[in-house]
């Protein structure tokens, strides 16, 4: 029994999920018990074309979007490490310079502009994982 000329639609109904002779091809089928005629039946061959077509297209985009999502993560993957590696070598740059107590203030305003970078990439990272 093939499933395109079940009726999914009933199968939640009470009465839905009957076993039912197609009065016009004689195949079983599942659906409502007062159904008499199959879904394949019912249902033009030109709509039914047309629903196998949208539905390879659905399939195609599906996996361009499989295939786009994968890209994307391993972009923010790369972006995220090499934000790690510029945080710690900038971190060290800074201690470095924090021994010379007058740089201490530009130090300081410098650490905090390298936090904000790294929050707004988190953020814009963030962004895109979601
Ligand atoms: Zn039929």
């Amino acid at each position: 029994m093939s499933t395109e000329h079940n009726w999914p639609e009933d199968f939640s109904h009470e009465n839905g999920n009957y076993n039912n002779d197609c009065y016009m091809c004689k195949t079983v089928f599942i659906g409502h018990k007062r159904r008499h005629v199959c879904r394949v039946c019912a249902t033009p061959k030109s709509i039914r074309d047309q629903l196998a077509h949208l539905q390879s297209q659905l399939d195609e985009c599906r996996k361009e979007l499989t295939a786009r999502l994968a890209q994307v993560e391993r972009e923010r993957d790369a972006l995220t490490a090499a934000l790690v590696d510029c945080h710690a070598y900038l971190m060290q740059q800074l201690r470095a310079k924090s021994l010379n107590d007058s740089a201490k203030d530009g130090t300081q305003k410098l650490s905090r502009m390298v936090s904000e970078v790294l929050d707004a990439a988190r953020a814009a990272v963030a962004a895109l994982s979601r």
